[in-house]
C-alpha cells in the first residue's frame, strides 16, 4: 500500500503529510491521537442549559443560513430535536461546513452549549450526517483527536479525512508483533497490530490507553537494549589492559596528597582499582556534588594507569577548567617525576606540534585539556585511560564518539550534576556508578541570602570587611548565549562600577570572550590570592577551585537556572572559612524566579535541586538541551513514564545476559526490527 492508495489524497494533502514527516501508511499509523473525545453524552436539546462540557445532540436540520459581511460573515444552521431547536454557527471554514448541512436530514452535532439571547448555540460543532436519527447508536463514540499543523489546514486536512484514512490502512494492513509473547503476558499489553486499532479506534480509554502504554514501552525497550548490547559488548571487549595500582599511585597517596581521603573518595578508587583490574573495559560513573573531591579520585585512576606503563586522557569542558586541572596536576605530580601537557584550543601551531609529538612518542604520560584532546591529530602512544570531567556539559555521543579513539581505553567520566534516577537510567544506562555521598571533613554549610538593589550598600560595606579579613570574592553576571553581547556589557559595567566603588580593592574581569592567554592570566593572579574580587561571568561555573574565596555575589541571580546557581555556588565553601553566597536579583522577580531563589536559600543538597530542577524545565532544557545526547522519545516521556522505563531496562537487560545475539526463535522479529534500529542510531552509541 502507498499514500496515495487512500480516499481524497490529492497531491497537494500528500506534500502536507510529507512535510510533516509522514511518508508512508505506517507513519500515519504511528501518527497517534492528542486526545479523544467522547461523544457518547447525548442529550436533548432543551435540557442543554447548565451543561458545560461538550455534549452530544441530534436533530433534523430546518434552515442553513449565511449572514454577516466581509469577515463577519458566518454560516449559521438550525437543527431541531423533540423537544427544541439548536442554532449552530461557523465562523471560520463555512464553505466547507455548508456543504455538510442538508434542509431536512438529520445530523449529529458535538460542542459545547451556550445561550444566546434566546437561542441555544454551538460554535463549531463537529458533525455526522446520519440517515436517520437511530444512526447515531451506530457511530464511533470515542473519536480520536489528532494533532494539526500549519501544513494540515493549508491543505483542508481535517481531523475526520485523518480518521478516514487510518482505518482504511487499518483495513488492509496488520502490523507484526515483534516483543516475546512472554513479554507481552507479563505486562499485559496488546499484540502490536490490536494495539494500533485501540489507540485509532478504542472502544474505551482504558483499551486505548493500555495500547499507548505498549508503545510507550516499546520505545523504551528498543533504547535499552541498546545501551545494555553497548555495555556488554564493551565490557566483553577484554581491553587486555590489566592494570594494578604501583609506584605512583602509592606515592602519590602515602607521600603527596596532603589530606586523607573520605569514605566516598575511597569507595570510587576501590570500584576503579577492580574495574583495572578485571580485563572488562571500564565504563563508570562517579557521581558527587560540588566540592566532593572528583579531582583526587580522577588522579588517582590516572596514576594506576601510569604505573602500568599506560597514557591517561583528561578532558573538560572550558579552557579555564582545563588549566586548573593542569595546575593541580603539575603541583601533585611534578614531584613524582612524571611527565604531563596541556592542550587547548587556542595554542600556536608551533607549541601544538610539539605537544603531539610528545604524546605520539609516548614521553608524555598525561594529557589534560578540553575537547581538542581528541581531534583527529591528536595521537596517542598507548592510551590506557579516559577521563571526562563534567560529563553531563559533553552528552551520550560525544562521550561515546571518544571511546572511539584508541584501543578501547577504559572510561571514568565525572558529573556534579545529581541525575535524577529517570534519567540516569536513559544518559548513563551504559555506566556503572559510584556514588561519593560525603564531603571532605571540615567544611561549613554555605549561608545563602537574597538581598535586594537597596541593600546594595550593606552588602558592599561586608564585601569591604571581608577582604580585609583576607577574603576572595566572586561577583557574578549571567551570561547567556543569545544576547551574549549585551550580557558582556552588564559584566563589563559591574566591573567598572566595583571598580569605582572600591577603588583600593584589587579587581579583575574574566569571561569567554578573552583570549585564553588573557584568562590564564587573570585565573592565576585570583588563584595566587592578588586580585580579591574576580568579576566574571558564568565561564567559572563549572569545576573551578579556589578554596581561598568565600563570598560569591551573583547578580540578577534569577536569570540562571536552579543547577546552574547549584554549580556556581560550589564554587565557594570549599576550605574551611565560612562561606556566603549572596543572590541579587535584578528589578522584577517573577514567580518561577523568586521559587529558584527560595529553593536554593532552604537547601543545598544538590539531589534535591536537580529533582526541583528538572520538574521546572523538563529533561531536555534540564541536561542542556540538544547537546545533551538525551534520546528522543516519540511518546513516551522519561519522567511521567519512568515506571516503563525501569522495566523496559530489566526486560533489555534480561535478554542481553542470555541471548545478547538475539539467535533463540522467539526473538527472530525482535531481531528484524532492532538490527536496523542499532545501526540507524549507531554514531549514538558509539559503536559505528
Ligand atoms: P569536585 O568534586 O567539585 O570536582 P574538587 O575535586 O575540585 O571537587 O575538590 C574540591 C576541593 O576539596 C579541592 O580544593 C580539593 O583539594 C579539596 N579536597 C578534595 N578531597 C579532599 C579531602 N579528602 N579532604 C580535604 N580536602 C579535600
Ligand atoms: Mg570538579
Amino acid at each position: 500500500m502507498n499514500l496515495l492508495d487512500l480516499h481524497n489524497l490529492s497531491q497537494k494533502r500528500l506534500r502536507a503529510l510529507q512535510s510533516s514527516g509522514i511518508h508512508r501508511p505506517s507513519d500515519l499509523l504511528n501518527f497517534f491521537p492528542r486526545t479523544y473525545i467522547d461523544k457518547s453524552n447525548i442529550q436533548p436539546i432543551r435540557y442543554l442549559a447548565g451543561i458545560t462540557e461538550p455534549v452530544t445532540v441530534v436533530g433534523k436540520v430546518i434552515a442553513v443560513d449565511v449572514s454577516g459581511y466581509g469577515h463577519k460573515k458566518r454560516l449559521e444552521v438550525v437543527i431541531q430535536d423533540k423537544t427544541a431547536s439548536l442554532k449552530a454557527v461557523y465562523f471560520k471554514g463555512w464553505k466547507y461546513f455548508i456543504n455538510q448541512f442538508k434542509k431536512g436530514t438529520w445530523v449529529a452535532l458535538y460542542g459545547t452549549a451556550k445561550k444566546y439571547g434566546r437561542f441555544m448555540s454551538m460554535a463549531h460543532p463537529e458533525v455526522d450526517q446520519l440517515g436517520e436519527p437511530d444512526e447515531i447508536n451506530k457511530l464511533d463514540t470515542l473519536i480520536p483527536i489528532y494533532p494539526s499543523n500549519k501544513y494540515f489546514s493549508k491543505a483542508y486536512i481535517s481531523n475526520k479525512l485523518i480518521e478516514g484514512w487510518i482505518k482504511q490502512i487499518l483495513s488492509v494492513m496488520k502490523m507484526t508483533e515483534f516483543l516475546p509473547e512472554q513479554m507481552l503476558k507479563k505486562h499485559h499489553f496488546p499484540e502490536r497490530d490490536s494495539a494500533y486499532r485501540l489507540i485509532h479506534t478504542p472502544p474505551d480509554r482504558k483499551k486505548a490507553n493500555s495500547a499507548l502504554e505498549r508503545f510507550k514501552f516499546e520505545e523504551f525497550f528498543l533504547f535499552e537494549l541498546s545501551m545494555a548490547k553497548v555495555k556488554q559488548t564493551r565490557f566483553q571487549r577484554a581491553a587486555g589492559i590489566v592494570m594494578e595500582p604501583g609506584h605512583f599511585t602509592k606515592s602519590f597517596f602515602n607521600d603527596v596528597l596532603p589530606f586523607s581521603l573520605t569514605q566516598g573518595q575511597k569507595h570510587a578508587l576501590n570500584d576503579i582499582k577492580t574495574d583495572l583490574k578485571s580485563a572488562h573495559q571500564m565504563n563508570r560513573l562517579i557521581q558527587g556534588d560540588v566540592g566532593a573531591g572528583k579531582t583526587v579520585v580522577a588522579i588517582g585512576a590516572m596514576l594506576m594507569a601510569l604505573d602500568n606503563g599506560y597514557q591517561a586522557a583528561m578532558m573538560a569542558p572550558t579552557e579555564i577548567l582545563a588549566e586548573q586541572h593542569y595546575h593541580t596536576i603539575k603541583e601533585y605530580l611534578e614531584p613524582l617525576g612524571i611527565q604531563f601537557r596541556l592542550i587547548t584550543g587556542g595554542q600556536s601551531s608551533k607549541l601544538r606540534q610539539d605537544i603531539l609529538t610528545d604524546i605520539e612518542g609516548g614521553s608524555c604520560q598525561i594529557a589534560v585539556g578540553t575537547h581538542a584532546i581528541f581531534q583527529e591529530t591528536v595521537k596517542f602512544n598507548e592510551l590506557g585511560l579516559v577521563i571526562i570531567d563534567e560529563q553531563h556539559r559533553f552528552g551520550v555521543k560525544q562521550r561515546n564518539e571518544i571511546l572511539l579513539k584508541g584501543d578501547h581505553p577504559h572510561l571514568l567520566v565525572m558529573s556534579a550534576t545529581p541525575i535524577p534516577r529517570s534519567l540516569a537510567m536513559t544518559i548513563y544506562s551504559d555506566l556503572d556508578i559510584s556514588m561519593i555521598k560525603d564531603m571532605p571533613a571540615g567544611r561549613k554549610p554555605i549561608k545563602t541570602a537574597v538581598r535586594s538593589d537597596k541593600e546594595r550598600e550593606n552588602v558592599y560595606k561586608f564585601v569591604e570587611q571581608s577582604v580585609k579579613n583576607g577574603d576572595q570574592i566572586y561577583v557574578i553576571f549571567p551570561l547567556v548565549e543569545e544576547s551574549e553581547v549585551m550580557d558582556l556589557k552588564d559584566a563589563t559595567m559591574g566591573f567598572e562600577k566595583l571598580k569605582r566603588r572600591f577603588p583600593d580593592i584589587s579587581i579583575d574581569l574574566l569571561h569567554g570572550r578573552m583570549k585564553s592567554e588573557e584568562k590564564e592570566t587573570v585565573m592565576e593572579r585570583f588563584v595566587e590570592g592578588n586580585t580579591k574580587i574576580l568579576v566574571s561571568t558564568t565561564v567559572i561555573e563549572v569545576g573551578v577551585d579556589v578554596p581561598n574565596a568565600s563570598i560569591m555575589i551573583i547578580e540578577h541571580a534569577e536569570r540562571f537556572g536552579l543547577s546552574q546557581l547549584h554549580q556556581l555556588r560550589g564554587r565557594i565553601g570549599r576550605g574551611n572559612k565560612q562561606s556566603y553566597c549572596i543572590l541579587m536579583p535584578g528589578q522584577k522577580l517573577s514567580r518561577p524566579g523568586r521559587y529558584r531563589l527560595k529553593k536554593l536559600v532552604e537547601t543545598s543538597d544538590g539531589f534535591e535541586i536537580a529533582e526541583a530542577d528538572l520538574k521546572l524545565r523538563g529533561p531536555g532544557d534540564f541536561l542542556g538541551t540538544k547537546q545533551s545526547g538525551l534520546p528522543e522519545f516519540k511518546h513516551a516521556d522519561i519522567i511521567e513514564d519512568r515506571l516503563l522505563l525501569e522495566q523496559a531496562k530489566n526486560d533489555a537487560w534480561q535478554i542481553i545476559k542470555t541471548d545478547p545475539d538475539l539467535t533463540s526463535a522467539h526473538l527472530e522479529n525482535l531481531k528484524q526490527v532492532f538490527e536496523p534500529y542499532f545501526t540507524e542510531k549507531a554514531e549514538f552509541f558509539g559503536v559505528g
